[in-house]
């Protein structure tokens, strides 16, 4: 029998990417769906309303080419990040992922690496092989933290052109401290090597602070990408953008396809950011949800990291399959990212965080987990 696998490989596909599987997180209709970070909470109605206005306003000129520039959204996701940026330090992309290609095209490619310190977003190997560039895995240490001195370590040894942080980091949950950031920069500067930080969680961090934002000036170098997806509730519309020095922008017009962010995505970003303190009204709940997580994961003898995004990563489950899928027969889809015992849940509303902290507890009973006293 020939499988649509065996059909694709007949294809003259580039040899570098045979063997590799495509981005795959499952999409399965389920009343509770707490698997891919997105901010669960509803549109609000007047946001909704205002992003109707605009789109129809775009609609009517929809036979022309957009802004190629999109300047107006620049100045707009400029003055939402603050920190001194103006429109020529900013670009857009559909979403962050795309942002990261474009990066990677621009600054990586063949003959050249991109390191990042595993376990961390799934994408950035994914973005490596689409762009020809080898993927290097740095290490954490066993609690998944990430000193300054043994990053910095791994980018001297290793060289790479690109260095990715994220922070917070995904699946694992906390921030780096600026001083890793700052730690590897100066590594990477003894061979000119690119530093992107990507923040897509940073409005969820507990220290609103501690954002490499602060480090851009007078670090050429550096990126710092982020996403509507996340706190923003954004996630359908794909507008991802990244801060740094003028000259990264302009080197990654070099890349971009013409015309790249369409006359709708435009109109709707604009009009969302300028509601977003409707928007992002939501952040604070979504926190508070987290920190409910962290603390009824710990009651329950599980043991949850501590989180900086809108979800948490938890280790201590004798067989992460076997909840992930008892998780699932009660319609609560969390994310298993492969990682033996432990499992990522998204921080819903207060009405999902109930589902799942109950279809829980229930299983964790069923299985008999030993549980923690509260004075433990
Ligand atoms: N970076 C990280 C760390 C992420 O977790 C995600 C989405 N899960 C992205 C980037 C990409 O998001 P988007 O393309 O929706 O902006």
């Amino acid at each position: 029998m020939t499988t649509s696998l065996d059909a694709m490989n007949s294809l003259p596909l580039r040899d570098d990417l045979r063997g590799r599987s495509p981005y795959g997180a499952p999409m399965i209709e389920v009343p509770y769906a707490l698997n891919v970070n997105e901010n669960t909470h509803p549109m609000p109605p007047e946001v909704v309303e205002a992003i109707v206005d605009g789109v129809r306003a775009a609609a009517g000129r929809l036979n022309r080419y957009p802004d190629r520039d999109f300047v107006a959204l620049r100045e707009e996701l400029a003055e939402y990040l603050g920190h001194g940026l103006a429109s020529k330090n900013v670009w857009a992309a559909n979403g962050s992922n795309e942002i990261l290609q474009q990066i990677l095209q621009v600054f990586g490619g063949p003959g050249r690496s991109v390191l990042s310190f595993t376990p961390t977003y799934s994408m950035y190997p994914l973005l490596a092989s689409g762009t020809n560039t080898e993927f290097i895995a740095g290490h954490r240490a066993e609690d998944f933290s990430l000193s300054a001195e043994s990053a910095a370590r791994q980018v001297s040894e290793n060289r790479p052109d690109v260095t990715i942080l994220c922070s917070p980091n995904n699946p694992t949950g906390p921030g780096l401290g600026l001083d890793v950031i700052t730690a590897v920069y100066e590594a990477a500067s003894e061979f000119n090597g690119m530093v992107v930080v990507d923040e897509a969680y940073a409005e969820f961090a507990r220290d609103p602070e501690n954002t490499a934002l602060s480090l851009l000036p007078g670090r050429q170098r550096m990126i710092v990408s982020r996403t509507m997806s996340k706190a923003f509730a954004f996630a359908g519309a794909r507008v991802g953008y990244f801060a740094a020095d003028p000259s990264v922008v302009d080197a990654i017009m070099l890349v971009r396809l013409p015309y790249h962010l369409s006359a709708v995505t435009q109109a709707t970003a604009l009009a969302a950011l300028r509601h977003r303190s409707e928007l992002l009204a939501n952040v604070e709940d979504i926190k508070r949800q987290r920190d409910r997580i962290v603390r009824t994961l710990t009651e329950c003898g599980l043991k949850p990291a501590s989180s900086d995004s809108n979800f948490v990563f938890f280790g201590g489950v004798p067989d992460s399959r076997a909840l992930w899928e008892d998780l699932l027969s009660d319609g609560v889809l969390i994310r298993d990212v492969g990682i033996p015992g432990h499992l990522r849940v998204t921080a819903g509303t207060e009405e999902e965080t109930t589902a799942f902290l109950r279809s829980l507890e229930r299983h964790l009973d069923d299985r008999q987990t030993p549980r923690a006293t509260p004075s433990e």
